[in-house]
């Protein structure tokens, strides 16, 4: 039991950041932190209402303080207080400032800081390889595994996991929440503070879409156990304009809210494949995003420290064009790109691969400056938090960091949008075009990257074999010269 009082951050609302069921807790709302950034509106809705909430499930149990700064709400808080380790490297080092605060482990995700720590320096380990360190998670955690053999005897269904779109996957439409009087309020104070007080928000108003308590999580969870998981394996990497959502969890505002212990996540999944609920690759398959990915990207967001966020490996310099700045979806004929800034606009949500092969991907060949891109995609999206946001974009997406968390740029040409999505039918460009009035801008900008970085591609054999297509390219200085004189035009 814990008898100290224990300070939650917004984004640590579980049970599993207490001690008992009757520690004393300290909740604040600063205006401060919606000052500092131009929030998505359905964002700044959720991270408010998620708190709100949890303030009034605790009654009388909490002291929630709603101020202008953190400081401001701390200095009304008299006594001693402790905190989990919080998940920003700027809120650690704010925490660490104060007196009479003390830290605690980082609760919230699968493996402690020293599990990770022993991993980096496990047998002759050169790289710190995601596959590898999904594999000793399973075998640590005991999840899907029999005896000492992975269940099903494969670490991996990556292969059968990547299938192109069907038509339609034919699934009922994702739990949503009612909206109630917390969110009410929460709504007029936020158009009062965009009104009178100075702050300004991106994206558009919207009936809150996502969990902002514990009980909904848990039916968020329930319903894509039952309904999703069992499509999630095959068509992870698919896209298709009538189905924003497909067979993924959007479960990641949730977790990454403290609302769901994604163990809780894990061994749900887990139980549906032992009881014969959910195949075995798609149970794999969004597993290994929770207690691989997710874990990897928080641990390597602390390994690699706060210069990582400054990487520029690539010297991509172009700042962001204010139309996809300002998600203005309608000045884009590109169908793709201009349905995914829709998507953001809208819900402050897309899946993963409308993130990485569509905005990301996008992003990467015209060269935006990747600290500018993480800033907007943390912004923007509902469920954006520093350390999630930094490596996935400085180093998944952008490959800022040289290759240190993904091993070639996840860069590609209009053929694989054609291929996992359903897009191209009804675009004004043609997949297949370099040049010409229809030629693709994701299949110019391809090349055009591939040429612009072309030594440093040269000399990963990941991507070695693009260059040696780059430069038996016809038509490379054609399409070079159009991607220039494009600048940030929207394509
Ligand atoms: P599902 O497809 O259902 O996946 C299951 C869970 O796995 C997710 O809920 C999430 O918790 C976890 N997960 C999977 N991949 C990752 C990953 N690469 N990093 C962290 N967690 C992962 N995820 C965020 O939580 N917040 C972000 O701000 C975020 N920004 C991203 C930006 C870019 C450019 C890219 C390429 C990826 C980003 N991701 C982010 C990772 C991933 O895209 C989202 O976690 C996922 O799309 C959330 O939707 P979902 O819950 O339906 O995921
Ligand atoms: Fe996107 Fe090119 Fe396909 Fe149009 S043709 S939807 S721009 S990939």
């Amino acid at each position: 039991m814990g008898d100290d009082r224990r300070w939650l951050f917004a984004d640590q609302l579980g049970d599993h950041f207490l001690d008992g069921d009757d520690q004393p807790v300290v909740l604040v709302e600063a205006r401060s932190v919606l000052r500092r950034r131009r929030f998505h509106r359905q964002k700044a809705h959720l991270v408010l209402s998620a708190l709100r909430h949890r303030a009034a499930e605790l009654g009388d149990r909490a002291v929630f303080v709603q101020s202008g700064t953190y400081r401001e709400a701390l200095d009304r808080v008299a006594g001693p207080l402790t905190v989990c380790h919080p998940t920003s490297q700027a809120a650690v080092a704010f925490v660490q400032g104060l007196p009479g605060v003390a830290m605690l482990p980082a609760r919230g995700f699968t493996s402690t800081q020293e599990e990770f720590a022993a991993w980096t320096v496990g047998r002759g380990r050169r790289r710190l390889l995601m596959e590898d360190f999904y594999r000793d998670a399973r075998r640590r955690l005991d999840v899907l595994m029999d005896g000492d053999e992975p269940a099903g005897g494969r670490w991996n269904y990556d292969q059968e996991n990547r299938e192109p779109p069907p038509g339609d996957l034919g699934l009922p439409r994702p739990w949503r929440p009612e909206e109630d009087e917390i969110d009410e309020e929460v709504r007029r104070d936020l158009d009062r503070w965009e009104r009178d007080g100075g702050m300004r928000f991106a994206g558009r108003d919207a009936p809150r879409a996502h969990p902002a308590t514990r009980a909904e999580a848990a039916a968020a969870l329930r319903d894509f156990v039952r309904h999703r998981l069992p499509s999630f394996g095959p068509y992870q990497d698919a896209m298709l304009a009538a189905d924003p959502d497909m067979a993924h969890s959007r479960l990641s505002p949730a977790i990454n809210l403290g609302l769901l212990d994604p163990m809780m996540c894990v061994r749900a999944a887990e139980d549906a494949y032992r009881a014969g609920r959910a195949p075995l690759a798609s149970v794999e398959g969004y597993v290994r995003q929770l207690i691989g990915w997710r874990d990897y990207i928080w641990h390597l967001y602390w390994h690699f420290g706060p210069d990582y966020r400054h990487s520029n490996a690539l010297g991509a310099r172009t700042p962001l064009p204010r139309w996809f700045a300002d998600l203005d979806a309608d000045a884009v004929e590109a169908r793709c790109l201009s349905w995914a800034l829709a998507q953001v606009r809208d819900h402050g949500y897309a899946h993963h691969i409308v993130r990485l092969m569509v905005l990301g991907n996008y992003a990467l060949q015209r060269g935006f400056d990747p600290a500018e891109l993480a800033e907007w995609f943390h912004r923007c999206f509902v469920d954006g938090y520093d350390w999630v946001m930094i490596p996935n974009v400085v180093g998944m997406s952008q490959h800022a960091d040289g290759g240190r968390l993904a091993t070639k740029p996840y860069a590609s040409g209009g053929a694989y949008i054609n291929r996992m999505s359903d897009f191209c039918g009804g675009c004004r460009y043609r997949p297949a075009r370099r040049t010409g009035d229809d030629a693709c801008p994701f299949t110019s900008g391809y090349w055009a990257f591939i040429a612009r970085n072309e030594e440093l591609l040269a000399a990963n054999p990941r991507t070695a074999r693009s260059v040696y297509g780059m430069r038996r390219l016809p038509d490379l200085g054609e399409v070079c010269e159009r991607e220039a004189l494009r600048g940030d035009e929207p394509p």
